[in-house]
């Protein structure tokens, strides 16, 4: 399977910085929900995530645009590390039943049609429900001054 090696999700995009070799291989399913676009590649950032997500970049990150947009599915039961972006992220789901939460707060469910605005530096994870998958567009905000910064796991007492 090819790899896509520019992707970060929820980070500046750049050149591949991340072998795909370090990754153990994972089998790809095909989404039962329509992912609108296409549901591209296993997201060979897995190693910030429990489970397994798809990736289709729809804008590269670039000079011209500064406007990093991702199309990512996750498989159920599978949500990114705990992490923070520093100019913030907006997330528009498309597809399925997924769960948001932010550092101290309620899990919150997601489904199509939301919109979850996230500012700058709050700590979070987004991904599917325990038995759903959840397809959702990442636009990143405030680019080229949003890194993200990866955290811990989400447990499976936090994630449920
Ligand atoms: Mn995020």
């Amino acid at each position: 399977m090819r790899r896509v090696l520019s992707f970060v999700l929820c980070a500046v995009l750049g050149a591949g910085a991340v072998s795909a070799a370090d990754n153990a291989p994972v089998e790809a399913k095909k989404a039962p929900i329509d992912t609108i676009f296409p549901q591209g590649e296993v997201n060979p950032y897995g190693k910030f995530f429990t489970g397994t997500s798809y990736l289709t970049m729809l804008s590269n990150n670039d000079e011209v645009f500064n406007a990093p947009i991702g199309n990512v599915t996750f498989e159920p039961g599978t949500r990114t590390n705990w992490h923070k972006h520093s100019g913030g992220q907006i997330l528009l789901v498309l597809a399925g039943e997924g769960r948001y939460c932010e550092r101290g707060k309620e899990v919150q469910v997601i489904k199509k049609g939301d919109v979850v605005r996230i500012a700058p530096n709050v700590e979070h994870w987004h991904g599917a429900g325990p038995e759903t998958w959840m397809t959702h567009i990442s636009v990143e905000t405030n680019v080229p001054n949003n890194k993200a910064e990866w955290l811990e796991p989400v447990s499976d007492a936090d994630y449920r």
